[in-house]
Parts: C-alpha cells; structure tokens; sequence
C-alpha cells in the first residue's frame, strides 16, 4: 500500500471533529457570487432553527463529545445571515453549548460568519458574553465590496458592513474578515484596506468556480500577497492572512490547518435548519443536490453520516486524489485544490483543480521564498540557510 493509500485509510476512521449550523436559510442581501442560493432546494428548508431543532442538536452534541474525547469541538452558526436567528436564540445556544463543555471536558468554540449588516451594540454585548468569534464578509475597499455585496435593491452594502467592522474592532471581540479575491484588482488595495481598519486576522478566498468554468488567473495576484505578508511580518509578525499561513503550514509540516488548502480529509457536517445532515455545503458550488442525505439528528447520531452514500462521496473525493495530483509534488501541500473546485460534470471530483496552474505556481512561489528564508540552528549554534543545508546534504 502506497504512503497516500495509507493516509487514506487512516483517515476514514475520523470522527466528526466539527459542525456547521445553518441557523438561517435566507439572506438580507443578495451578493452575486453567493454558493448558497445556487441550489434551489435551500428554499424548501424552513427559514430559522426551531427551538426543537436546537434543543435535538444539543442533545446529539452531548452525545457524540461524550463518545469521543475531542480536546475542542467547533461550532460555526452559519446561514443566509445566521444575525437573522436573534440575540436570544444565540444567548440560549451558546449558554448550552458551555453547559456540555463544562460537563464533557471538550473546549466548544463558537464561530459565526455574518455579512455584518445587522450587527449593533445588542450583537457586540452577545458575542462578547459568550466569547463568540465573528467572521465577517468584507470584500476589502468600497469599488471591490460593493461590486459583489449588494441589498436586493441593487446597493452597496460596503457602508454598513465597514460600520460594523469599525464597531467590532473596538470591543473585546475576537474579529476575522473574509474577502473573495477579485484579481482584477493588486492586492495592495485589500491589505491596506484591512490595515487602516486594525483587522489582523483575515483571509481572501480563492473565488468559487468548477473545472467546467473559466475563472481569471490568481496566482499574479496571491503570489503579490505573499510578498505584502512577507513585507508587514519581516520584523515581527503582525498580520495573519489565513490562506498565505495555511499554504506555508502545508509546505512546511505537509498539512494545513484548514480544509481550503492541503491534503487532508472533509470531516465537516452541516446541519440544517430542519435536523437534516448534510454533507459540506460549500458542494453546492458544483450543483444542486450534491449535498443532500437521508440523515437528520432525530433518527441518527451525528457521526452515522459517516456512512451516508453522498456524505462519504464527499470525504473519499477530498482524500482520493486524481493521477495527476498524485504525481505532482505539490500534492501533500496542495492537496489537489480546494474540493469543490475539483468537481466536473464528466468526471466528478477526479480532476486537479480548476486552479492547477495557478496553485502550482503559488507553491512554487512559497517554496522560492522559505528557502530564501529559511534557516536551522546546527549543534553549536551555527544558524544556515535551508537551501544551502540541503544543498550540501
Ligand atoms: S498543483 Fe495541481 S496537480 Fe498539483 S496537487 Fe495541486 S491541483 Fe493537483
């Protein structure tokens, strides 16, 4: 058995080791890039997250924490605009999530990903009691945001969200942005956008597209952004761009925090608003259905959709690279592109991704760049240059 078949079995046997909770159905705006309302079906799942629901979801968190002994266990409340679930349904949720972490010993951190529009000083004191970390969607400066991030009355919704930045920053908060990369544009525009604005912390995401689509060439403009992360931490670290962090992390220790960039498996499930269990519902980037399953929490245990048909198709296409991914060498940092940018009508998810070239330039990029950068201490404290080490190895 090859290294990778190895690592593939291995990694059938993980657990669910966090969930996504669509809290929401539908939005208060209407970005014309938005996955989630590709798939029709999302219009027939109810448009909150009953109490029923919840109080069901609750009891099968107990339950699957106390079947296995996770250090931490995730929760990212998402939607649409998960806001539109209310302070009080957040208030209750979060106040039981602390309940079964302190009764199972498993640390529940609570994450959500808001568009912002809504946050007030109501938002600010909830996130804050319950140590809520918010991700919102900020497409940097105002010409790049308020292209895509528009009210279903066709405005800018960049006013309003930057407010709600500004608001964040100044509270005890724990605050991340996520942009989508529109290389039309350098991405000096987004770094000192997010600089001016005192948000350390944040990513700018590959824009979504399957291999039957042409999206525009990124690397010029990540491997730009490589050199501006380099440039504002070469004294002392003082920005995080996750991408850039993951990419080096995936060079460096042949993995990746995150499940956007490396080898490793989808070990993600989504619950809907319903109790239904669905695979990752980014899935939806490749077209509808892809993500429905016959699971929900009433009638199963979280980890039971481990064997759902659609939920495994998933996890095995996020470990079973295609032949040319498992030749490249780029392929345990890569990790064959981010899963729903492999998928094709003729051939599912065994494909590179869409952005191969792209990404292979990036990681030739990074690889330059460390090694230039690199350096070991050798017993007696001799600090040389990875590069040449290997060189002279
Ligand atoms: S660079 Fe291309 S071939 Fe290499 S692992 Fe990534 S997607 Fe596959």
């Amino acid at each position: 058995m090859s290294a990778i078949d190895a690592d593939a079995v291995a990694f059938q046997d993980r657990p669910i080791s966090q969930l996504l909770v669509k809290v929401v159905t539908r939005c208060n705006i209407d970005c014309s890039y938005c996955y989630w309302f590709r798939d029709a079906a999302v219009y027939a799942k109810p448009k909150l997250l009953s109490e029923e629901v919840a109080q069901q979801l609750l009891l099968r968190i107990e339950e699957h924490l106390t079947r296995y002994s996770f250090h931490d266990f995730p929760i990212v409340l998402h939607g649409g605009e998960p806001l539109l679930w209310g302070t009080t349904n957040f208030h209750r949720f979060a106040g039981a999530c602390a309940s079964i972490s302190s009764r199972t010993g498993t640390e529940m951190p609570i994450a959500v990903t808001t568009n912002g529009v809504l946050i007030d000083d109501e938002w600010l004191d909830c996130f804050e009691a319950h140590n809520i970390s918010v991700a919102i969607s900020l497409d940097g400066p105002a010409h790049i945001h308020d292209a895509h991030r528009r009210t279903f009355q066709g405005t800018g919704t960049h006013a309003a969200v930057e407010r709600a930045a500004r608001m964040l920053v100044s509270r005890d908060i724990g605050v991340s942005a996520l942009a989508v990369c529109n290389p039309a544009y350098p991405p000096s525009q987004y770094v000192e956008f997010f600089a001016e604005h005192g948000i350390a912390y944040y990513d700018i995401m590959i824009p979504d597209a399957t291999v039957d689509e042409k999206p525009p060439s990124i690397a010029a403009f990540y491997n730009g952004l490589f050199d501006l992360w380099l440039e504002a931490n070469r004294s002392k670290p003082t920005v995080n761009i996750r991408i850039i962090s993951d990419m080096i992390a995936a060079m460096l220790a042949n993995n990746s925090p995150t499940e956007g960039v490396g080898y490793r498996p989808v070990e993600l499930c989504t619950i809907m608003t319903d109790g239904t269990v669905e695979a990752h519902d980014v899935l939806r980037i490749a077209g509808d259905g892809l993500t429905q399953t016959t699971f929900n929490i009433f009638e199963h245990a979280i980890d039971e959709v481990r064997n759902e048909p659609t939920w495994k198709v998933a996890r095995d296409a996020s470990i079973n690279l295609c032949e040319k991914c498992r030749q490249c060498k780029f392929m345990n940092a890569c990790g064959g592109g981010y899963l729903p940018h492999r998928f094709s009508r003729k051939n599912g998810y065994d494909n590179p991704s869409v952005y191969c070239d792209d990404l292979y330039a990036m990681f030739e990029n990074v690889q330059s760049v460390l090694e230039r950068h690199l350096y070991v201490s050798k017993p007696g404290g001799e600090r040389v240059n990875v590069r040449d080490a290997l060189a002279r190895a």
